[in-house]
């Protein structure tokens, strides 16, 4: 391992699915390792075992893989500081826990759950600004000690906090944060099951992967004083930190399943191109000087910087999301798009219905603008995929007239006689049967419309029309013309 070379992690606890803060701590953690030619690597933090969930980290690696985000070492991906499950890595963290035992930095605490939930009520009650430990089992004395473990009876190893100065962070986005020790507890190192707290085994990791920076959620800010006790008792160099600001909902709250999707599987499922998410996830917290808002991965690998990370809350903005994605579906290659529509017409209702990739891709051209998400084309322009069953009626009223029938007669016939019509061709065609009946455009172009695709929206109609095709075009100007007039007269 290159000492010189930035070394980042993503450190979740699989606890089922990805949640969108851990997907922005994962990418930032990514975009660093990237733009400074350094090394990305996933750990996965599995040592709370009344946490474990099935399929958690598979998934976990599935939603990471989709995004883009490829880590260097990791799951599947051994490098030389391996394994990259803590709960294999057990060993490592009782070898430590021992060296500071022995240092007298860390003792054995054999008090009961009783006792300890006993001491908070008599600090509660005494309104002590934070419960601690009350270090009782520092004072065993070896006999004791010795005692106790022969007599079988369990024990935690805790970390013994010296009286000091305030211990200080220095973190790239919080600046400078002061912690007295009065407000750090002798925090658990090693519980009665022998398997590490978070801190041991994230401490203990994050030194023996080389880790240069830890960049992650501003909900462990308050750990990293234990972490930096941690590092200095064992005299290993301390990391820089830069803590995430936290993400809110529209009301200021912190992002809550209660307001909205959190998973990044749901967003997935509701159709957001991970292109998209991943802008969107960049922005929660972090900005260009020039606010520029579209990136994709490159831009972000360029641009990204830790000093631009924003100290307050990032606040989560679904419309903001949308219009993203919105904006990344324009500028994507129409034969990926063509791929995720066929994927979602594979599912539809139109299953069974064989679309040629050239009349798909025209439909995709022709509502680009008008779309949002790729099921957009389905739901908002179902003409494209069967024939309109039903007809606007507002637009029927508003529309329709007594000569419309004729009109359209005039207009099927004019391009009948027409050999592949292009777009322009059913243009001209349609302004020539208009010139002839002395009407203006507006007049067919109405009627066409809502005859072809049963609604008063939609691409330009031209593009309407030729993406149909004149024998579909026809087809459904004779079918409307038996169907139309009497729902007009219905309506009044
Ligand atoms: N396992 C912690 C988590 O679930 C890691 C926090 C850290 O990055 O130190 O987010």
């Amino acid at each position: 391992m290159n000492k010189n070379r930035t070394r980042v992690r993503f450190a979740p606890s699989p606890t089922g699915y990805l949640h969108v803060g851990g997907l922005r701590t994962a990418l930032y953690n990514y975009l660093f390792a990237k733009q400074s030619g350094g090394d990305f690597i996933l750990r996965i933090e599995d040592t709370d075992q009344n946490r474990y969930v099935e399929g958690a980290v598979e998934n976990l690696i599935k939603t990471l893989k989709w995004v883009g985000l490829e880590y260097d070492e990791g799951p599947n991906k051994e490098g030389s500081v391996g394994p990259y499950f803590q709960s294999k890595r057990l060993d490592f963290y009782n070898k430590y826990a021992n060296q500071l035992l022995e240092q007298g930095d860390a003792y054995r605490c054999f008090c009961t759950p009783e006792r300890l939930s006993d001491l908070k009520e008599q600090q509660q009650k005494a309104k002590l600004p934070q419960a601690k430990y009350d270090k009782h089992c520092l004072n065993l004395s070896k006999e004791e000690i010795e005692k106790n473990i022969v007599d079988g009876i369990s024990y935690v190893i805790r970390l013994n906090v010296k009286p000091g100065d305030s211990v200080i962070i220095n973190d790239v986005v919080r600046e400078r944060v002061e912690f007295s020790r009065d407000v750090i507890d002798d925090q658990v190192l090693i519980k009665t099951d022998g398997f590490p707290t978070y801190h041991m085994a994230n401490v203990v990791d994050d030194h023996l992967m080389g880790i240069t920076h830890v960049i992650r959620g501003e909900e462990w800010l308050s750990s990293t004083p234990k972490h930096i006790l941690l590092y200095n008792a064992f005299g290993w160099k301390i990391p820089i930190f830069a803590h995430l600001p936290l993400l809110l909902n529209a009301d200021r709250s912190k992002l809550s399943k209660r307001q909205g999707d959190v998973a990044v599987e749901d967003y997935k499922l509701k159709g957001y191109l991970k292109e998209a998410l991943i802008n969107f996830v960049a922005l929660l917290g972090w900005s260009t000087s020039d606010n520029d808002e579209f990136f994709n991965m490159n831009d972000l690998i360029e641009k990204f910087s830790l000093e631009r990370i924003h100290k307050a809350g990032a606040i989560f903005n679904v419309e903001k999301l949308d219009w993203i994605n919105a904006e990344h579906l324009r500028k994507q290659d129409k034969n990926i798009i063509l791929n995720m529509l066929k994927e979602i017409l594979a599912e539809s209702k139109y299953k069974d219905i064989e679309f040629t990739d050239e009349y798909l891709l025209l439909v995709i051209e022709g509502m680009i603008e008008r779309v949002s998400f790729i099921k957009d084309y389905i739901d908002n322009s179902t003409y494209f995929f069967e024939r309109p069953n039903v007809y606007d009626e507002e637009v029927i009223s508003k529309r329709w007239k007594d000569d419309s029938v004729k009109l359209l007669e005039n207009y099927a016939a004019k391009i009948s006689g027409l050999n592949n019509p292009t777009k322009e061709d059913f243009e001209i065609a349609l302004k020539q049967v208009a010139e002839e009946a002395e009407c203006g455009a507006g007049r067919i172009i109405h009627p066409v419309r809502v005859a072809t695709s049963g609604v008063g929206i939609g691409p330009g109609v031209y593009d309407l029309l030729f993406i149909l095709g004149k024998d579909e075009v026809i087809a459904r100007i004779n079918k409307a013309i038996k169907i139309i007039p009497e729902l007009k007269s219905k309506l009044g």
